[in-house]
């Protein structure tokens, strides 16, 4: 199939925190996928593409090889495979996906006085290059300790003082006894295009493809959130609100100490994240669908 030279191939990852979300745009872009997630790749039914399901840590260098035309991948795994070479990769657009950030990450007793404390340590990482420039720009000399996983207990194990991971919510550092002390990045899914010539035919649907998946992102659904929590749970709530700059918060009568939070979230709202609000100390969550919008 790859060598199908009239079809676009679109890499994604098989399985894993983008696998869902990836397919579900491609979806939304009109794209009807033939087989189940399991298979290495799979035909689209309506439109000449295929899908390669693989290692997310592969997406890069498919797309940079001009295998596949487009992929979807972390921006973390991303500016991990380009940095100190000059890879044929363009990033189209961030997707709003995958949110999560690189952070450094200290053990919970350490008594942490800000980067200089990081000054001839040992840093355990999956994400070497990204680490060692933010030491490097930051002018801390310490050393990067390769891990292909479980970095999280290599302070434990004493193979490193410190970790450098990826976070979301923080509850895997909290877990290992770790607390996040820097952000070396802020990352989410995006969209990339090798730079690679592609030939005409596939320039025509490529373009085709692009048209369509802004218009996806354009059209993304807003949702209204609505909430009631007490005062000391209100910084924890708007930080966990997706896409939400400045909610209302609202006292409510008769409940001193206890406000409605109301806010628009320009990002998808899912169990999750309810999940995660309730456990913050949130109450009687309504997550309604936004009609029109004019900002
Ligand atoms: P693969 O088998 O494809 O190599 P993986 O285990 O490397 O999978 P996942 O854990 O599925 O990768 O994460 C894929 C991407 O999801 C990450 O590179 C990152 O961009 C994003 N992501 C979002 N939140 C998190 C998180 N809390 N931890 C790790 N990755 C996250
Ligand atoms: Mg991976």
């Amino acid at each position: 199939m790859i060598t199908d030279t009239n079809r676009l191939h679109i890499a994604i990852q098989k399985s894993g925190r983008l696998s869902d979300r990836s397919r579900e745009l491609l979806e939304h872009a009109g794209l009807r996928i033939q087989t189940g997630k399991n298979r290495l790749s799979a035909r689209v039914e309506n439109f000449a593409a295929d899908l390669m399901f693989v290692r997310d840590d592969d997406i890069p260098t498919f797309v940079a090889d001009g295998i596949c035309e487009l992929g979807i991948v972390g921006l973390n795994v991303l500016e991990e495979f380009t940095l100190g070479q000059d890879a044929a990769l363009e990033v189209l657009a961030e997707l709003g996906f995958g949110r999560c950030a690189l952070k450094i990450a200290a053990p919970e007793q350490f008594d942490y006085q800000g980067l200089k404390s990081l000054d001839g340590a040992r840093i355990a990482t999956t994400y070497p290059n990204l680490t060692k420039r933010y030491l490097q720009q930051n002018g801390i000399n310490a050393s990067v300790v390769k891990m292909s996983g479980a970095v999280e207990l290599a302070p434990r194990l004493k193979i490193a003082q410190f970790v450098c991971d990826l976070v979301s919510t923080g509850d895997t550092l909290a877990a290992n006894g770790l607390r996040p002390v820097e952000t070396v990045l802020e990352s989410e899914a995006v969209l990339v295009r090798t730079t690679k010539p592609v030939s005409g035919d596939k320039t025509v649907l490529l373009d085709a493809l692009l048209k369509r998946i802004q218009g996806v992102l354009a059209t993304k659904e807003s949702k209204y959130i609505m909430l009631n929590a007490p005062e000391n749970a209100l910084a924890r709530i708007t930080e966990i609100l997706p896409g939400v700059e400045a909610p209302t918060i609202i006292p409510l009568a008769g409940n001193p100490g206890h406000f409605a939070v109301h806010a628009v979230c320009q990002e998808s709202v899912f169990w999750e994240t309810l999940e995660t609000l309730k456990g913050a100390g949130a109450s009687g969550i309504l997550v309604v669908p936004i009609e029109k919008m004019m900002i």
